[in-house]
């Protein structure tokens, strides 16, 4: 793209945006280098440096305004661009990616409880009600375990209708506590219309020593959401270590 002050003379060129500017220059040079210019044409003179010299200030608030204005908007889509690449576009909670990376994290350096969680019966919300619905359960899922969540920990979407919450630094009793919280919450006040029935999650937790590898961790909460189904559901179960 030619830049605003493009020195390119060939056809194609740019039209030189200061062109007048530039022959009220040449003038005042010509007039300076005169000899037997009067006060007249000084003035004159000095009329036209002015009123060009106003101009290429306006010009320049402006261009220095537009390019703010870009930058601003650079910005905000870097921003965007990487919230995108690492956030769920459903729930807005990390995705899989995102999440995998920051639990492998927070495991190297911390003890962590770890909660997988499935919500219950699934397919027959999507098969009954449609999947616009489902969606909207799935928003009404993360909206309980965000409330109970806050800032202990983080939580993300491992899956279609399946997350993980973290919990850094929380003890084996506090973290089996936070998981019975959130499986409360959603089976006794999630209410999506028209469901008509309870909408309900099942909870397997790991508690981890710091070092514990991503795989570790969530293969032994899986291994405990996997005993909630088969135990009937809408429970939590711990990973016996
Ligand atoms: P279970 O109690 O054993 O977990 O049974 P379920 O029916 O919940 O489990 P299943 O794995 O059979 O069904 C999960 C369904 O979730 C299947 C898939 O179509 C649906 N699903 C996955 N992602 C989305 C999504 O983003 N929106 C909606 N509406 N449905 C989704
Ligand atoms: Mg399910
Ligand atoms: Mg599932």
């Amino acid at each position: 793209m030619p830049s605003t002050f493009s020195r390119d003379v060939g056809p194609d060129a740019a039209p030189d945006l200061f062109e007048n500017e530039s022959a009220a220059l040449r003038k005042a040079r010509a007039m300076h280098a005169s000899a037997d210019a009067n006060a007249a044409h000084y003035r004159h003179s000095l009329g036209e440096l002015i009123d060009h010299f106003e101009r290429l200030m306006r010009e320049t608030r402006r261009l220095i305004g537009r390019s703010d204005r870009a930058e601003r908007e650079m910005q905000a889509l870097a921003h965007q661009l990487a919230h995108r690449a690492s956030h769920d576009a459903l729930t807005g909670v990390l995705n899989r990616s995102a999440v995998i990376e920051r639990a492998s994290k927070t495991l190297r350096s911390t003890n962590a409880a770890m909660i997988v969680l499935d919500i219950d019966e699934f397919k027959r919300i999507n098969d009954d009600f449609g999947h616009p619905t489902g969606d909207a359960v799935i928003l009404g899922v993360v909206d309980c375990l965000r409330r109970i969540v806050g800032e202990r920990g983080f939580i993300g979407r491992v899956g279609g209708e399946e997350f993980t919450v973290m919990l850094p630094g929380h003890d084996p009793a506090s973290a089996a506590l936070l998981a019975e919280r959130m499986r409360e919450a959603i089976a006794e006040s999630l209410v999506v219309p028209p469901v008509d029935r309870s909408i309900t999650a099942s909870f397997g937790v790991s508690n981890n020593v710091a070092g514990t590898g991503f795989d570790a961790a969530y293969g032994l909460a899986d291994a405990a959401l996997y005993r909630a189904k088969r135990g009937g559901r809408n429970r939590v179960e711990f990973a016996d270590r």
